[in-house]
């Protein structure tokens, strides 16, 4: 029957059930770099509970998946504590849910403003820490308030700058990766050597940046795309497009794919094009990020416990041939 017809004790013994699970799944997808299911059924189990909590608030738990940033750290890693939290995003499956997002932010914030909409890497996020221009430090997201340090990992990869082109002390945030191509050859070699195959590219680049061993990473051929600048120095930097350019002056690797867009017609176009030219990139994309370009309204929307309020993630319907995730168990 539908929620709205729900007692809150259905709705809170369903919500239960969905938590189970999901947080089962999340362990596997985030603590062994093992998903069991597919991310659109993850989301569309997600969204059940958030459906329930939305019209029951008072069933909600402080261990909801919808409270909490996904990862957990690993025994093994120094831990490390993000001077700012390092969120999750939320997300919209249909363009009429992103045009209720846009509506909603420009009626809460009545004033012209734009969005920077760029591609959503399909990679996990990582924190860099560069004191006069050095790299001395990097981290996983972790349950995004601690993450993991792989600093030695982060510096096998080439396209991470030990060294900024100015001697600026600041954090970055972005994506690291597997290419296409690496994660196909990946698998190849696990195979001749009798090892599981990773699902898929996210996946395999967790588990090598969560390597203990830093030879295993570097011989992983993992990238980056960066795309925050959390603290500025005394860089001049007032949208997330001057971001992007700021970041790839400094030394880092940007995707070039990103567009201001005014009006709703123009982020429409930037997701048919992406949707279409996704097979074509060397590296994996599961939708478009839509921000509010300017930094100081991005501040003044602000963060909901888990994700910022001045961004919005479109994802991809799934894609037709999809790898099969779960192995399948028996044996002949
Ligand atoms: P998310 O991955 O949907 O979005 C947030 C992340 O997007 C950021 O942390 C960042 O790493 C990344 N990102 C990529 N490009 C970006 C860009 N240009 N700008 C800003 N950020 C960018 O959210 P999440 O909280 O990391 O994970 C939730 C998702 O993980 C779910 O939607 C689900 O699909 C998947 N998941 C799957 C399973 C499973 O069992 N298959 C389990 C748990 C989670």
């Amino acid at each position: 029957k539908p929620i709205s017809q729900y007692s809150e004790q259905e709705a809170s013994d369903a919500a239960v059930e969905l938590r189970t699970t999901l947080n089962d799944w999340s362990r596997a997808y985030y603590t062994a770099d093992k998903p069991v299911v597919e991310d659109h059924v993850y989301d569309e189990n997600y969204r059940d509970l958030q459906t329930l909590e939305n019209e029951f608030p008072s069933i909600i738990t402080p261990d909801s998946p919808t409270q909490r940033v996904g990862g957990q750290v690993l025994p093994g890693f120094n831990k490390v504590a993000h001077d700012s939290p390092m969120l999750s995003m939320g997300d919209v499956f249909s363009k009429t849910e992103l045009a209720d997002f846009d509506r909603r932010l420009r009626k809460a914030y009545p004033t012209d403003f734009d969005y920077n909409v760029e591609l959503k890497i399909d990679g996990l996020a990582i924190s860099l820490i560069y004191e006069d221009g050095i790299f001395v430090r990097g981290a996983t997201r972790g349950n995004g308030t601690i993450g993991e340090d792989i600093t030695q990992n982060l510096k096998t990869i080439s396209s991470i700058p030990l060294r900024l082109t100015k001697p600026v002390s600041i954090e970055v945030r972005g994506e690291c990766y597997m290419p296409k191509k690496a994660f196909a050859d990946l698998n190849v070699r696990r195979e001749a050597n009798g090892e599981e195959n990773f699902a898929n590219p996210r996946n395999a680049a967790a588990g090598s940046l969560r390597q203990l061993d830093s030879r295993v990473a570097a011989s992983r051929q993992l990238s980056t795309w960066l795309y925050t600048l959390t603290t500025f120095d005394d860089l001049e930097v007032t949208t997330q497009a001057e971001a992007l350019k700021t970041l790839a002056e400094l030394g880092f690797k940007v995707n070039s794919n990103y567009h201001v867009c005014h009006t709703m017609d123009e982020v429409s176009q930037y997701i048919d094009q992406y949707q279409k030219q996704r097979d074509e990139l060397d590296y994996g994309i599961d939708g478009i990020v839509l921000k509010v370009n300017d930094l100081a309204l991005q501040r003044q929307m602000g963060n909901t416990v888990k994700v910022p309020r001045w961004e919005i993630a479109y994802k991809f319907p799934p894609e037709e041939a999809q790898t099969v995730i779960h192995q399948i168990e028996w044996t002949v």
